[in-house]
């Protein structure tokens, strides 16, 4: 059976080159803490990727400390900001990915943190006049944690507009970048958040291998105690093949990604006005079918019908989509991303489902999509007007 991949905001396929690379970079097998020449050898491909993603980034490679994924990175830097920088109060959304999500609420059972959660408007955006609001309501350290591209609807934040909000008011900024870096041109030098968090599975990477951006001077500290790997903020010999395969992937990406995010776009278009001549009555969530609100990347589908099941009916015709994020997608109830965007009665007579692309996907599969859609919702067409 031809199998179609359609889940790319959960993962993407390891680019051929990255395999490449990363096989190399094993058979250096020295520790990079080694002071002779097979550790040094394996250092140097370490502090090149480092250097090579600082660039892209534009800030100094200091300020790039390797990690095992998005999540760890995203729980040291929200743990670390109230361990070691003495965050008493996290503003925050309830939309948050569940990595950022349940440290936070951890932060706020084990250690007290105050937590505000600025509610979503129906489109999936949280209001900056609140956020400003909120901010100057209290003199407490405060920390604002707010995702940069939503990874269930794709909502985009203005990143340097938040920042500058904090900035001015001596809150830190920390924003979970995972969905965004390599798939957009990001430039730290002028948007002035604290931390930020990367995962190289997302753009055709390895899973296991990713980075937290912290600001200079910060003043975090590791999660993990242990050597002095990367500059004291990550105990742990470092995983080298990993590393470089992130390198790879963030290079073919940054490379490519005028010519990948205008086919990604361009599929997204054709995604849209397929499905909507497929599955009548059918809706999309928060800003994704909004060109430059929602990234490219991703498309949140509401169809008109109730269909728990339809993941698995799409997987036995070799179409993976997700029907939430990967991480809620296998759980019956709905996303906290759908509860705060439908009513009861949309929640019981529809179903959300993310279909998300990448570079590999083509107009065939899309069609191909559609057709199988078309043929679900005219069977519960049918249902439903047979009562
Ligand atoms: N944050 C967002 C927005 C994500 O989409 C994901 C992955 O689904 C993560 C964090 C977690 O990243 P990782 O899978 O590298 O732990």
């Amino acid at each position: 059976m031809k199998k179609i991949y359609l889940d790319n905001a959960a993962t993407t396929p390891l680019a051929d080159e990255v395999i490449t690379e990363m096989v190399s970079a094993m058979k250096n097998f020295g520790n990079p803490s080694s002071t002779h020449s097979y550790g040094q050898e394996a250092k140097i491909l370490i502090e090149n990727v480092r250097r090579q993603v600082a660039d892209d980034l534009k800030v100094t490679p200091a300020e790039i400390i390797f990690t095992s994924c998005g999540t760890e990175s995203n729980n040291m830097i929200i743990k670390s900001c109230v361990r070691n920088l003495g965050v008493q109060r996290i503003i925050t959304s309830p939309i948050e990915h569940k990595c950022v999500a349940e440290t936070i609420t951890e932060m706020r059972t084990r250690k007290n943190v105050e937590v505000v959660y600025l509610k979503p408007d129906k489109t999936g955006d949280i209001s900056l006049d609140e956020l400003e609001k909120t901010l100057k309501s209290s003199d407490v350290k405060t920390l604002v944690s707010l995702m940069h591209a939503n990874n269930e609807i794709g909502n985009l934040l203005d990143i340097k507009k938040v920042a500058t909000i904090c900035k001015e008011n001596g809150a830190l900024f920390h924003s979970d970048t995972v969905q965004t870096i390599a798939h957009m041109d990001i430039d730290f030098s002028e948007i002035p958040v604290d931390f930020a968090s990367c995962s190289a599975h997302k753009f055709h990477g390895p899973k296991g291998s990713g980075f937290a951006f912290i600001r200079k001077s910060s003043g975090l500290k590791s999660l993990i105690t242990g050597g002095p790997q990367e500059r004291s903020l990550r105990a742990g010999t470092e995983n080298v093949a990993g590393i470089v395969g992130l390198g790879k992937a963030m290079e073919l990406a940054m490379t490519n990604l005028d010519a990948y995010s205008k086919h990604i776009q361009e599929i997204k278009d054709y995604t849209i006005a397929r499905i909507t001549e497929s599955v009548p009555g059918v809706r999309f969530n928060g800003r994704s079918a909004e060109a430059g609100a929602s990234l490219y990347t991703v498309l949140s589908v509401l169809l008109p019908f109730k269909d728990p099941m339809i993941g698995m009916k799409l997987d036995m015709q070799g179409i993976a989509v997700s029907q939430g994020s990967a991480c809620s997608s296998g759980a019956s109830k709905p996303s906290m991303v759908m509860l705060m965007l439908l009513d009861d009665e949309e929640l019981n007579a529809t179903t959300p489902l993310r279909v998300s692309f990448s570079h590999l996907t083509t107009r065939e599969e899309i069609d191909d999509l559609c057709e199988v859609l078309k043929k679900i919702a005219s069977g519960h067409l049918i249902e439903n007007v047979n009562g």
